[in-house]
């Protein structure tokens, strides 16, 4: 029997912080979380190397015996370097070298990944995307971001390391502002903040919709929940809305699909939380995007981590990370 391997996983969000003990068996020993609102690194960082700790020791372990530590951080961040430049939450943290201070500090190995690629990895490792040798993960959030597993590899790109911003393929000439810059991303038709930008512009004016008395009036309490009740009791704006944005899932995932030929599209957050309403007018439209040899091959499934991926994330990038080396 092989050695238990045991990795030490950060997920630095812009509210919280998770930290998950992980082992190479696909388990989780311990867990932690760190809020992480208006805070200042230098009073963060000493926390995730004293719960580092105190994780290893409720199970018998000391932080040398862990075999490396993975970092998910938000962009922008200069990766090579595992450095968070300016994560949009946390106004305090700039250009903090977190990769470094880490393996200082905790004196083992360790690496830094995007938090949508440890997503793709934390699946991979730990959830839908097990066993799979090529599939994509989305996460279908307030926007859409995604990782690229393929031939048994994460695909990072080339020097900007921006493989996998599957929101940002531009999907509509002279189409719709995106909050990336360009006009056109799949995010700005699809994205959850984007539809709500959108329905806030359009029914400003309209108090008596339906989705405006559900959002109490208030064009900017308008969001996805409310469009998905809308949608479910009928409302003619809503349903087109909808039937709008399935159309676009179907068009960037036959997109993925014809391009990359995955076993599976791996979908979070308003996949899961909505269910069948969301994936099956995919399903529908889909065939009119992509050629059905490689459509009849994918399955779209929903994440299998859902709300706990964030305890994953760097628990898997920590994982990948031995395995790229070598040592997994
Ligand atoms: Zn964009």
């Amino acid at each position: 029997m092989a050695f238990k391997k045991f990795v030490i996983g950060f997920d630095i969000g812009g509210t919280k912080i998770g930290i998950g003990l992980g082992s190479d068996s696909g388990t989780i020993l311990g867990k932690a979380r760190i809020e992480n609102v208006n805070t200042r690194p230098e009073d963060i960082l000493p926390k995730l190397v004293s719960e580092t700790a105190r994780l290893a020791h409720e199970n018998g372990l000391e932080i040398k015996d862990l075999a490396a530590f993975g970092i998910s951080a938000p962009f922008p961040a200069d990766a090579a370097n595992g450095i968070m430049t300016a994560p949009a939450n946390n106004p305090l943290w700039r250009n903090v070298p977190i990769l470094a201070y880490l393996k200082k500090e905790l004196g083992i190995d360790g690496c830094f990944e995007n938090d949508a690629n440890c997503g793709a990895l934390a699946e991979w490792f730990f959830g839908a995307g097990r066993g799979c040798t090529d599939f994509l993960y989305l996460t279908m959030s307030t926007g859409i971001g995604g990782g690229i597993i393929a031939a048994n590899h994460l695909v990072r790109g080339g020097k900007a390391l921006s493989a996998g911003e599957l929101g940002h393929i531009v999907i509509e000439l002279d189409g719709r502002q995106c909050n990336c810059g360009l006009k056109g991303c799949y995010e700005a038709y699809s994205g959850g903040r984007a539809l709500a930008q959108r329905m806030a512009e359009e029914l400003r004016d309209k108090p008596e919709s339906m989705i405006m008395q559900l959002a109490g009036g208030n064009p900017d309490a308008i969001d996805m929940v409310v469009l998905e009740k809308a949608v479910r009791a009928g409302d003619a704006y809503a349903v087109a809305l909808w039937d709008e944005m399935s159309k676009r899932n179907a068009q960037a995932f036959g997109m993925y699909i014809n391009i990359f030929n995955p076993q599976k599209l791996v979908l979070g957050t308003l996949a899961w939380a909505v269910g069948d309403l969301y994936i099956n007018p995919i399903l529908k439209y889909l065939p009119q995007f992509c050629w059905a040899e490689p459509l009849a091959a994918c399955e779209i499934v929903t994440s299998e981590l859902r709300r706990d991926i964030g305890y994953y994330a760097g628990v898997a990038a920590a994982l990948n990370y031995l395995k790229e080396t070598g040592r997994l």
